[in-house]
């Protein structure tokens, strides 16, 4: 079997999402050599997710994560980033510097791991796999699917929330069924949440068994807090039950907390030499597109004073 080619880099950068580009735009203009690597199509990470405007950027203002995606793209292409998409890493050794997907291994003097969040997905079951293409994660180019139909959407926290107003617009009937009576959503989500007359919100209620001939019809909402069940007549599941950070390719390899988050310094230095870490995998950060782009500035100066520090 013949060996799969080496791409060297200077500095490797997994994950071009907001952290992950500005750390290389930051590098580029330090003229260090830097490679990144996402798995997606394009740069942007979650921001296509996002489907409100964005007010919490002292940039401005913009009108989606969409928005600010395409901004991002157009940096990428005018500073000449050197991104390779659609480039899914499976395996690293992190101490070699190297990373590897399934056709090719990559390899550099540091390394930045900025692979953010994905969602939580429900458990495996018979129900749920049945009635599989009326679940639904991500909304962004299927908004059609959800117009003048009736939609349950699974969470409690910013995304859970977002998700119930905008479809709040366009769908029949909207239902949020959430665990328990605690909403991890902004306050003034959680203010328009309450204020909206076309949202039915079950608290203390969790997501049961799926029922229905040909596509989902039906759904049983089971009491987190007694015995009861109710039943929903719904035609299509939003699940928006949480996000996990992407670090288990690093596992065992540098420290991370309980929760697979990467503890790293205030500098983005990890356990490991020459490894550095920031934006959502971070432990004890935030899960800001702002906390995001300094991680990645900080991180790159962080790359930087090793990799000098090594010649
Ligand atoms: C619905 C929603 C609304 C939000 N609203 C706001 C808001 O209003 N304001 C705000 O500040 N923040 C908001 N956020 C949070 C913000 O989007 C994130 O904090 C930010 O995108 C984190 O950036 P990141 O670079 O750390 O990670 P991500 O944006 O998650 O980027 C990580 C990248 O790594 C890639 N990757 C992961 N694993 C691999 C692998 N094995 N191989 C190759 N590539 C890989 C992924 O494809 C992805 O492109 C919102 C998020 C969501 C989901």
């Amino acid at each position: 079997m013949q060996n799969p080619p080496v791409e060297q880099a200077e500095v490797l950068v997994l994950g071009a999402g907001p952290a992950g580009i500005n750390c290389a735009l930051e590098l580029n203009d330090e003229k260090i050599n830097c490679l990144i690597v996402d798995r997606n199509a394009s740069a942007g990470g979650q921001l296509p997710e996002i489907p409100t405007e964005i007010t919490n950027l002292a940039v401005g203002r913009f009108s989606n994560g969409r928005e600010l995606q395409q901004r991002l793209g157009e940096l990428v292409q005018a500073a000449n980033l050197n991104l390779v998409s659609n480039e899914n890493i499976v395996s690293c050794d992190l101490k070699a510097g190297s990373a590897a997907s399934a056709s090719r291994i990559y390899q550099a003097r540091a390394i930045f791991l900025a692979t953010g969040y994905r969602l939580k997905l429900l458990p495996e079951n018979e129900s749920f796999k049945r009635f599989s293409n009326d679940i639904f994660y991500h909304t962004g180019s299927v908004q059609d699917q959800f117009v003048n139909r009736r939609v349950a959407i699974i969470g409690g926290g910013d995304s859970a929330v977002l998700e119930a107003l905008e479809r709040a617009r366009t769908a029949s009937e909207v239902v949020l069924i959430n665990r328990s009576d605690k909403y991890k959503a902004r306050l003034d989500l959680i203010r328009d949440l309450r204020s909206n007359s076309r949202i039915k919100v079950m608290s203390n209620a969790s997501l049961g068994e799926m029922y229905g001939d040909e596509g989902l019809q039906e759904i049983r909402v089971h009491s987190t807090t007694g015995d009861t069940t109710e039943i929903c007549k719904i035609d299509k599941v939003i699940v928006k039950i949480g996000y996990l950070p992407n670090t288990e390719i690093f596992k065992g390899q540098i420290e991370m907390d309980s929760t697979g988050h990467i503890r790293v310094e205030s500098d983005c230095r990890t356990s490991l030499a020459g490894i550095f870490a920031g934006g959502d995998i971070a432990a004890g950060g935030h899960d800001r597109i702002a906390y995001a782009l300094g991680n990645g500035v900080m991180a790159a100066r962080s790359i930087r004073r090793y990799l000098e520090s090594q010649s």
